[in-house]
């Protein structure tokens, strides 16, 4: 393990996928050494897509390529519009007015005037950068990688959203499922969890103990968990409905943890929506906190993430490497995560919600055994090795076509 301080090497994944797939790694990344590549997003915390390239670009710059991660910036009203295209792209509605695509595309621009961007490189994440494209020259491919659920896009804002999207060389969205029809070749890349963090390394006992006595998160009877933005696709009152009914059959305490990303702003109204649920038994925590995030994932006798829509969930890979079973709702990339029955459970309802917490607080062996395949399966599948290896190699499956003599 590195000191503080002290960049993760990607040798130190060594101890979990092999020295073989160390060694093709860095092979691939030799390859490109010295390349310039920028990651654009709009938030540096809060939701899925932060949480990925805080380690990725620190990986990518370990391996000699020179890799920068942007931000936008974007007033309020700015990123309540986004919000809207986000839950549009989830398949809601929106009113797609003149005045919304002005403001969105008029702090685009602004943003492209204060970043130079003329890597070799350069992907953009998610839909709230995407116009960015439209005010550079470019001086090598454009790539924009969707995290969003596109199970059923809205059309409107799909057509709107694709005069941007078709400039770009190519998109990544997380499942084949997603593909959507264009122009522009699309790649799957399914997320992936950093085993080194705060929030996924093992914690002491006494360092798991001390941040739930923080917050007074007692621990006398089993703890349910789900952590997630306040977002009304997580379903967090689901979860509480849920919760209530297994209740009535065994005891626990149910914990839904959250933290309000900067680029939304609807996280506030749903976390006040909740606050009437509150009990002794139900705690209810706007923080962020991300050893909390690790105490709870890894104390939890079950963690729910009962979303309605979800891109991928890291916060179910996350549980799941803490050998902690998760009860998912079957939709999006949980259902390539958790294998029904096998190393979690998939639900479509409150009531199967409720039904699997009862089984696995009442069956500690099937919380074992369902934990210990979970962990497995994140360490053949989902740790930031594999993500990276897909990053080396579609950046370096361009042809230099844009390169300046
Ligand atoms: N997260 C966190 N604190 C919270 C809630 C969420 O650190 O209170 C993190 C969580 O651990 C995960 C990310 O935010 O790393 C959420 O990613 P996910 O893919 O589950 O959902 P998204 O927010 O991107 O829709």
């Amino acid at each position: 393990m590195s000191g503080h301080g002290q960049m993760v090497q990607v040798e130190e994944y060594e101890r979990f996928v092999g020295a073989e797939t160390v060694q093709r790694v860095k092979e691939k990344a030799r390859a490109l050494r010295g390349l310039r590549v920028a990651h654009v997003n709009s938030t540096y915390y809060g939701g899925g897509v932060a949480e990925m390239l805080a380690p990725l670009t620190l990986l990518m710059n370990s391996l000699g390529i020179k890799t920068e991660w942007r931000v936008i910036q974007g007033s309020p009203d700015f990123f309540s519009i986004t919000k809207k295209m986000h839950n549009a792209l989830q398949g809601g509605d929106i009113n797609l007015s003149e005045l919304k695509r002005e403001i969105y595309e008029c702090v685009v621009y602004d943003n492209s005037i204060r970043n130079d961007l003329d890597h070799d490189r350069i992907v953009v994440h998610d839909p709230q950068p995407l116009p960015l494209i439209n005010h550079y020259e470019k001086k090598g491919p454009w790539v924009w990688r969707c995290h969003v659920d596109l199970t059923s896009p809205n059309s409107e804002m799909w057509s709107y959203l694709s005069s941007f999207i078709e400039k770009y060389d190519a998109v990544i969205v997380t499942l084949e499922e997603y593909a959507q029809q264009l122009q522009t070749p699309q790649v799957f890349f399914m997320p992936a969890i950093d085993p080194f963090s705060i929030k996924n390394r093992e914690l002491t006992e006494s360092e798991r103990q001390s941040r739930l006595d923080y917050y007074g998160i007692p621990t006398d009877l089993p703890l349910v968990t789900q952590v997630s933005r306040f977002d009304s696709w997580k379903d967090p009152e689901g979860v509480i409905r849920a919760f209530k009914l297994a209740r009535e059959e065994v005891d626990a305490t149910l914990v839904l943890l959250g933290d309000v990303a900067t680029d939304d702003p609807e996280g506030e109204k749903v976390y006040q929506s909740l606050l009437d649920y509150r009990e002794e038994r139900i705690i209810i925590l706007a923080r962020q906190d991300t050893a909390l995030v690790n105490a709870l994932q890894s104390r939890s006798a079950v963690v729910v993430q009962k979303s309605i829509r979800e891109g991928f969930g890291l916060t179910v890979t996350e549980a799941m490497w803490k050998a902690t079973p998760v009860v998912g709702g079957n939709v999006g990339g949980i259902k390539y995560q958790i294998e029904d029955g096998v190393n979690g459970y998939l639900v479509s309802s409150v009531e199967e919600a409720a039904q699997r917490i009862v089984q696995l607080l009442k069956d500690e062996e099937l919380r074992q055994a369902m934990g210990q395949k979970a962990r497995e399966s994140v360490r053949e599948r989902f740790l930031m090795i594999r993500l990276l290896e897909q990053y080396l190699d579609l950046l370096g499956s361009f042809e230099t076509t844009y390169r300046i003599p």
